[in-house]
């Protein structure tokens, strides 16, 4: 099912965009929870983490390395959090695959 985070990658909505290629986007969290809050979405529709099968081995190498280049051009060089919410334990709110990237601040453990 399409979500609002389609609607960003299809530029029907708006949404502060730090990285664009043709697998993935990457754009700022419209509610931060850290100085740094960005969103790394791939552009194909997948529902969650739980949905990922061997086929997406690949893509999901692709949008790990594109989260630490896209920290580095944010300049996060103490550090930072990557998160995966995961369906409804998970605290996942938005029914497409993201990774949050966190940081300029200190993280706590263990998380909320
Ligand atoms: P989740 O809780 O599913 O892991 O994270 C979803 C995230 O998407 C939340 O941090 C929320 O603030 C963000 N979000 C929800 N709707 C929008 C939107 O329309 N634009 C942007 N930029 N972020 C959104």
């Amino acid at each position: 099912m399409p979500t609002i985070f389609t609607k960003i990658i299809n530029k029907e909505i708006p949404a502060d965009i730090v990285y664009e290629d043709e697998k993935c986007l990457a754009f700022k969290d419209i509610n931060p929870q850290a100085p740094v809050h960005i969103l790394v979405i791939p552009k194909t529709e997948i529902r969650s983490l739980a949905d990922i099968t061997p086929e997406h081995q690949e893509l999901m190498g692709y949008l790990l390395c594109k989260v630490t280049e896209i920290a580095k051009a944010q300049n996060l060089k103490e550090g930072y959090r990557v998160i995966i919410n995961t369906e409804s334990h998970g605290g996942q709110t938005v029914y497409h695959l993201h990774i949050h990237i966190m940081g300029g601040r200190q993280m706590n453990w263990p998380p909320g």
